[in-house]
């Protein structure tokens, strides 16, 4: 038996999305350009995006879209402001930092949430600073971000807004025709439930357009890549065909089933389940439960626990977890996002009790 993964992705995936992978697709074939036609207009549809954003989806995994947005939306001359609370917001630093932008950060502990008020202060008293970028949910943790409110500080000093959405898109709510935002990012194969090998963008059609030239890379140039679906409707260099067929059916699932708010749901009713099962058995949440997003859950590790024995005794169970990932204290992670309902948490509930007596034996 295959085992429920219960990471933050990549993700167990319904068999019809891997049955979507069977096909071959010529990449330049009317089949496959309608295809990608649709994968962009169901991409952007998500967000609500379709009167003022463009999809731009891009070979790679997620990281692969930062790296591509930060190279395409930051000018010589820009400066960017991320604001970090984990792994992610760091990555994203060090992205921009890489490719050679005027970096600034703010940074809180990985157990609070970014606060609004310091960001417009910061915002206020550096001028120079023409974009911030923010984590929606951080995965090291599972913390949830106040985007809206980041969002609306951002636009009132008048400047542009870059979200790494990678563990929200799918399931949070984000509404691009009321969120000021100039770029979503995100990736198949977290809450939207494909597979891997693609990240996309959702970029202000504006902005983009401002864009040309600026990439100093070739592959990951989201202008570029935008131009080269709207001449011709195709790739710009060889398409994971497969992934984009799996994510095409992946978007029509997510639709079937009422959309991000009905997807929400289940992830909320699979979190609930998971913590009644954990606190049963004396196991603590990391974060304050307000700011816990119900998309990847940090459990505080019990005295004397040994997570490898853990991992393989839920593994023998069927059920693949994940490391914690916190710079101070030890801790492992549960997901809860992917094609599991409820009833594979209650199953997981058995399982928990045996594997937390096995790992905490002296
Ligand atoms: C998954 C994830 C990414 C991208 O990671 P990849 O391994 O490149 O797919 C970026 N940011 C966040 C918050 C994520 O959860």
């Amino acid at each position: 038996m295959t085992p429920l993964l219960l990471t933050p992705g990549p993700l167990t995936t319904d068999p019809a999305v891997r049955r979507a992978m069977l096909d071959d697709w010529g990449s330049r074939d009317p089949a496959f350009i309608a295809l990608t036609a649709e994968l962009r207009q169901r991409l952007v549809g998500v967000a609500n995006g379709g009167a003022s954003h463009v999809a731009v989806p891009i070979q790679g995994s997620g990281t692969y879209v930062l790296e591509a947005a930060a190279g395409t939306l930051l000018a010589r001359g820009d400066r960017l402001l991320v604001l970090i609370n984990g792994a992610y917001g760091e990555r994203m630093a060090a992205i921009a930092a890489g490719l050679g932008h005027d970096v600034e950060t703010l940074r809180w502990d990985e157990s609070d949430a970014i606060d609004p008020a310091a960001v417009a202060a910061r915002l206020a008293g550096d001028p120079a600073i023409t974009h911030v970028a923010v984590v929606h949910v951080e995965t090291t943790t599972g913390l949830l971000n106040p985007l809206a409110a980041v969002a609306d500080v951002v636009a009132e000093a008048g400047r542009l807004l870059i979200v790494d959405a990678m563990a929200s898109f799918g399931a949070l709510p984000i509404d691009l025709a009321t969120l000021p935002a100039a770029a979503i990012l995100a990736s198949s194969n977290k809450c939207l439930e494909g597979t891997p090998g693609l990240g996309f963008a959702l970029v202000d059609r504006a902005v983009l357009a401002t864009c040309a030239d600026r990439s100093a890379s070739m592959s990951l140039d989201l202008y570029a890549q935008w131009q080269g679906f709207e001449a011709n409707g195709q790739w710009r260099f060889t398409p994971p065909v497969q992934v984009v067929a799996a994510l095409v059916e992946a978007l029509r699932r997510l639709e079937a089933e009422g959309g991000s708010a009905a997807r929400l749901e289940r992830y909320t009713a699979n979190f609930e389940t998971l913590l009644a099962a954990a606190e049963a058995l004396g196991l603590e949440l990391y974060l304050d439960r307000a700011v816990q997003a119900p998309i990847i859950v940090t459990f505080r590790s019990p005295p004397h626990f040994m997570f490898e024995v853990f991992y393989h005794a839920l593994a023998e169970a069927g059920f693949v977890i994940y490391p914690g990932k916190l710079t101070r204290g030890d801790s492992f992670r549960i997901g809860c996002i992917g094609a599991v309902r409820p009833g594979d948490f209650q199953r997981l509930a058995a399982a928990l009790a045996p594997a937390l007596v096995a790992a905490t034996q002296a």
